[in-house]
């Protein structure tokens, strides 16, 4: 076998191979809005990149799509740097990883009791919503987590999004990036779809898709006639006059922060006291995939103590304090026949 830098030149051909099916989807997915595979099938490729570079970590290099945010940005858009990186996720696609994952997170808290925030996970496009002195001054997306499009004439469209926060002005942080997922409700999405046959335009292939191209917009006035909506998920850099208060110092007690400053949250967060609870929720959520107002693809499962948070930290691609667990994929096929023919 000829091998270069020790590795067998197979392996080397199969990584450059992942790396390129990956570049290419991430192209297609995240700057034009238009999938070319299935998302099942970008996670195997992902997972398939993982485990070699787990097998040969010398291929673990900072250009990896493993070691950084997929995802880049148009220069449709002016570039937006974020005050703070924005993350992506740990996939996980069973219950016995999450146990795994809690474990590890577990072993690094010195045995701290831990209350573990568990969400839905919203299949839309993260937004960071920056407010200065209680007003949106900037809305931009992911791109590759360092910079991001600037789209806040858009986001000014999403009646979802509060332009002032409200609640006493006294009370609001100096600045604060407030990141969530911009979506759109599976009951709006077959009549914005009709809507766009009906105009002789291709329909979405999903939501998903159809609500990052409606951000997407250069013109503002096609993203406010889309049924966008919002639920706030994150949290970047955030300054106080003073001190924070005192109920900053939880991701849910900082949701409750939020949603009296009129910042939508999901109605689906709950915090869970054991493992057990986690599991239930995923249960839960597996069984009434389609029962709720947005499309979902996973759990995501968050330590919720900010000290926590800050102790376990971050890799350059996602935080050491969360993973997001995905439901087995459903309708693959019918979904990569819609890819297919353009639907
Ligand atoms: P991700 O979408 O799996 O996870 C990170 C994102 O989850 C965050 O940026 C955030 O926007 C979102 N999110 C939703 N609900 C959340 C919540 N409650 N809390 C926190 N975050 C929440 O990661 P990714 O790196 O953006 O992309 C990978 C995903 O995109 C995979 O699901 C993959 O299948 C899909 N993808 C598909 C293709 C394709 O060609 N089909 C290409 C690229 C990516």
């Amino acid at each position: 076998d000829e091998t270069s830098g020790g590795l067998p030149g197979s392996v080397r051909t199969r990584w450059a191979e992942l790396v390129n099916l990956i570049d290419d989807a991430q192209f297609a997915y995240y700057v034009r809005d238009q999938p070319t595979v299935p998302d099942s099938e970008y996670d195997r490729w992902f997972r398939d990149l993982e485990s070699l570079e787990s097998t040969y970590p010398a291929l673990r290099t900072p250009e990896s799509p493993t070691q950084r945010v997929g995802g880049t940005y148009s220069t449709d858009f002016a570039p937006v740097r974020h005050l703070q990186q924005m993350y992506s996720l740990q996939d996980v696609f069973s219950v016995g990883e999450v146990d795994e994952w809690a474990s590890r997170v577990m072993r690094d808290s010195d045995g701290a009791h831990i209350d573990w925030l568990t969400e839905v996970k919203i299949d839309g496009l993260a937004l960071n919503l920056l407010y200065v002195g209680g007003k949106l001054a900037r809305a931009s997306t992911r791109g590759d987590g360092i910079t991001g499009e600037d789209v806040t004439l858009n986001a000014r469209t999403i009646a979802a999004i509060p332009q002032v926060l409200g609640g006493d002005p006294a009370h609001h942080p100096v600045t604060i990036e407030i990141r969530g997922e911009v979506f759109i409700p599976v009951a709006d999405f077959s009549a914005m779809n009709e809507a766009q046959v009906a105009a002789g335009k291709a329909p979405f292939a999903n939501p998903r898709n159809a609500a990052a191209g409606s951000l997407r917009q250069k013109d503002p006035r096609v993203s406010a006639s889309r049924p966008l909506n919002f639920y706030a998920h994150g949290i970047g850099d955030v300054e106080w006059a003073g001190a924070a208060p005192a109920a900053f110092d939880r991701q849910s007690h900082a949701y409750s922060l939020f949603a009296r400053w009129g910042i939508p949250i999901s109605p689906h967060n709950r915090v869970c006291q054991s493992l057990s609870q986690v599991r239930e929720m995923i249960e839960f959520y597996g069984e009434h995939r389609h029962d709720i107002e947005h499309e979902l693809d996973g759990i995501v499962v968050k330590v919720d103590e900010f000290a926590l948070q800050a102790t376990l930290g971050f890799t350059s691609r996602v935080p050491r304090w969360a993973v997001a667990y995905k439901y087995p994929p459903e309708e693959v096929n019918t979904r990569l026949l819609a890819i297919e023919i353009g639907v």
